[in-house]
């Protein structure tokens, strides 16, 4: 049986002090849950060695929040794969709607970042999603679809197990946004799943992790995991603090135990 993914982006919020914090809280539910939940954190580059180090040997996956495509070079600003690994995560969230929207991602350099990702023996957790102008076009699916098309572009079947996709819909995720109901959530991630068979084969379509993010609360969580096509939870502000995601992770406990 399938893992559940729970995971966080801290997205440019905590220091030092609140990111070990963090990790001294939440280490005795991830050891209580490490037989059913993969976790799996995503700090600021600068502490991503540090919680790699508090994590060490314990049941979570630690994450970048972006990186560049090349493996190293005059790329000012950037951070390779490489140096990535060389922190301590293992995977990397790619294209964020919030990279897409104020700092230039294409679907273009998104797909050049997921390869990189798979070259290097990282995990891209691509991150795809619909505009509220395209909720009210009608073309949420169309939007959601091209863009996982587009990030896999190149990618063969036997690398498909490496990936995750995070369906957050634009319109959903942070201080302003509202949460998809179950049903928005799930008709999304079935067409994915479907867009995947046809072009992978069914096998590794349902192998695939398909995790859902955007103003994902302690209220709205579990019903959104008992969907057959949602494999998982990407959180930002209600797992930012410890108390938070470990609560998450007793949720994801009591909805596999049904
Ligand atoms: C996100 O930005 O990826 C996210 C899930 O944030 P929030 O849960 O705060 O909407």
């Amino acid at each position: 049986m399938k893992k559940i993914w729970i995971g966080t982006s801290w997205k440019m919020t905590k220091d030092k002090r609140a990111a070990q914090a963090w990790a001294s809280a939440v280490t005795p539910a991830l050891i209580e849950s490490e037989d059913t939940i993969q976790a799996f954190v995503i700090p600021p580059f600068p502490y991503i060695s540090q919680v790699a180090e508090s994590f060490s040997n314990l049941p979570i996956l630690i994450g970048a929040q972006n990186m560049g495509w090349q493996d190293q070079g005059a790329f000012t600003g950037e951070v390779s794969p490489l140096m990535v690994k060389e922190c301590g995560a293992s995977v990397v969230e790619i294209g964020h709607s919030e990279r897409r929207a104020m700092f230039g991602e294409t679907d273009e350099t998104v797909n050049l970042k997921v390869r990189a990702a798979l070259k290097h023996g990282l995990t891209p957790l691509v991150c795809v999603g619909d505009t509220a102008q395209e909720k009210k076009w009608g073309v949420s699916i169309e939007s959601v679809v091209r863009q996982v098309k587009i990030a896999l572009f190149g990618v063969e079947s036997h690398q498909l197990a490496q990936v995750i996709i995070a369906y957050e819909p634009v319109w959903a995720i942070g201080e302003q946004g509202t949460p998809a109901t179950n049903e928005e959530a799930e008709w999304v991630h079935l067409a994915i799943r479907q867009a995947l068979q046809q072009q992978y084969g069914q096998a590794c379509a349902n192998d695939m992790t398909l995790v859902c993010g955007g103003s994902v609360n302690l209220d709205n969580a579990e019903g959104l995991l008992a969907q057959p096509n949602i494999d998982g939870v990407f959180v930002g502000r209600s797992a930012w603090q410890a108390e938070g995601y470990a609560e998450l992770l007793s949720i994801a406990l009591r909805q596999r135990s049904k």
